[in-house]
């Protein structure tokens, strides 16, 4: 039966049709979080719109289960599904980028890394996240944010114009001026109304930053995010350094008597001459303990952008938790160190990624994303490549954030979510717009075919 369905797709489709009887089957459902493992019927790797809409129409006619692709990094691993059709568009890798409008327009299989690849060459960028390697789709449409959105606002208050494919198979653009509720619903509100075959961003003027991390001992953590806090309030906002709990790395270059050491970090860039980067920073340092490296210098954008792609490798095992945080109190940062230390590998992290600035300044009813008042976005991940570590990262995040989430907003960014936090959560991540957005999805998709994802329930607007 699935054998007579993946050949019918075939005959409609450009791009290949692949079964689990093909060779490369495993590798090519892989997800990038290594805990999950999920086997789709087929997967359809649409080569354009026309693809989609073929994809789409086959998959609502036969009653298949739909789940999307674009960069696969999300990490419940909502870009696959089992036992259903999954509609794979990493192989839509198109950027165009228009020097002179200020606009780049990039096809949903691009990761960050090839819209910051083809955007530098012209000396611009567009806010994304901080590892090259996730894909701009998934991160656009939860909101996406990164060294660039203090001073530029997330990926989605870039964003133009989105090409749609919707539930019924109709192909639309959205866009302020069309569509309007669909292209509100979308920036903030994942994958719930659509599929989205391309991408229009405005850029901005970046080339080189002064960027790069800095690491104090675990027993200056206190005071690091102390005075990092308080610098954030008044710092320019070209400074986008984030804070972070997390350890030394153990390979080379560093240094090794400090290998897999407890740490605290700030790590980001200035978005700026280095003269004026080090004059920014210069009181924070001067304010705080020697740290044990200071790498932070004049580097080419991208080369920020993908600092962490090599500790970050595809298939570790992965368990995020995620709030929005305003204010840091005391108690809260000693919350966050003595929980940290408990951190059970090396690679498990908390960050606090800081949207204060251009973020807050949008209405919180312009876009389904409304965590406006927020200071920072905060990640908890059990990371570690060994799959018999699973149960102990998980472990670790639940806890972690289970201390903290009483100091932090109800809502988290959908992002930075699993399966696991239930539809209330979710409510709760759109607040105020939820009712809005769910009679949107009931305007799109009213039989919620697009239901992989952080889901948004058909309802009404009362
Ligand atoms: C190592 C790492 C670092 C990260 N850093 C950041 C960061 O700095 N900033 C940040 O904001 N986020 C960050 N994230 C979170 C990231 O935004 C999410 O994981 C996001 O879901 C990734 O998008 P994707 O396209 O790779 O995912 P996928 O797994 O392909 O898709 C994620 C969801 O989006 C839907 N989707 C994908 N493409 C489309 C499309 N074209 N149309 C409609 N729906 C679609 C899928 O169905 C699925 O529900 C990071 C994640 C990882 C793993």
């Amino acid at each position: 039966m699935s054998e007579e369905l993946a050949t019918a797709l075939a005959e409609i489709l450009r791009g290949r049709v692949v079964r689990p009887t093909d060779g490369d089957y495993d590798s090519l459902r892989a997800l990038y979080n290594g805990m999950i493992d999920k086997r789709p019927l087929m997967i359809a790797r649409c080569t354009d719109a026309a693809d989609v809409i073929a994809a789409v129409n086959f998959g609502r006619e036969k009653g298949l289960l739909i789940a999307v692709r674009g960069g696969g990094h999300n990490g419940p691993g909502l870009g696959s599904c089992d036992d259903g059709l999954l509609i794979d568009l990493s192989m839509m890798k198109g950027v165009h980028v228009d020097p002179s409008a200020r606009e780049i327009r990039a096809e949903p299989g691009c990761t960050q890394g090839d819209v910051d690849h083809a955007a530098h060459a012209f000396g611009l960028a567009t806010p994304a996240g901080i590892v090259s390697t996730t894909g701009i789709a998934g991160l656009t449409l939860g909101g996406g944010m990164g060294y660039l959105s203090r001073k530029h606002g997330l990926a989605i208050d870039n964003l133009i114009a989105a090409d749609v494919v919707l539930a019924d198979g109709s192909f639309v653009t959205a866009s302020e001026t069309e569509h309007a509720d669909l292209f509100w619903a979308l920036r903030g509100g994942g994958g719930n109304f659509g599929i989205v075959t391309s991408f229009l961003f405005r850029a901005h003027p970046v080339n080189t930053v002064y960027g790069g991390p800095i690491f104090w001992e675990a027993r200056h953590a206190g005071a690091v995010m102390r005075a990092y806090r308080d610098f954030l309030q008044t710092a320019p906002r070209e400074f986008s350094f984030f804070v972070g709990l997390k350890r030394v790395p153990s390979v080379d270059p560093f240094p090794k008597d400090f290998w897999s050491a407890k740490a605290c970090a700030i790590i980001g860039c200035y978005n700026g001459p280095k003269e004026e980067g080090q004059a920014v920073l210069a009181p924070l340092l001067d304010a705080l303990p020697e740290p044990i490296f200071n790498w932070v210098d004049q580097i080419p954008f991208p080369a920020m952008q993908s600092m962490f792609d090599p500790f970050f490798p595809k298939g570790l095992q992965w368990y995020w938790k995620g709030d929005f945080v305003t204010s840091l109190s005391e108690e809260a940062i000693d919350t966050h160190i003595a929980q940290a230390a408990k951190a059970p590998s090396e690679l498990s992290l908390m960050h606090l990624y800081p949207i204060n600035g251009a973020v807050n300044e949008v209405n919180e009813g312009a876009m389904a994303w409304n965590a406006r008042q927020a200071t920072w976005s905060m990640v908890i991940a059990g990371v570690d490549p060994d799959p018999a570590n699973a149960p102990a990262v998980k472990q670790w995040a639940k806890d972690y954030w289970a201390a903290v989430h009483p100091f932090n907003a109800k809502g988290g960014y959908v992002n930075f979510m699993m399966d696991d936090e239930g539809e209330e959560r979710v409510q709760a991540s759109y607040g105020a717009n939820y009712q809005r957005l769910a009679a949107i999805k009931a305007k799109y998709d009213p039989a919620n075919l697009f239901r992989v994802n952080q889901n948004v329930r058909p309802g009404t607007s009362s």
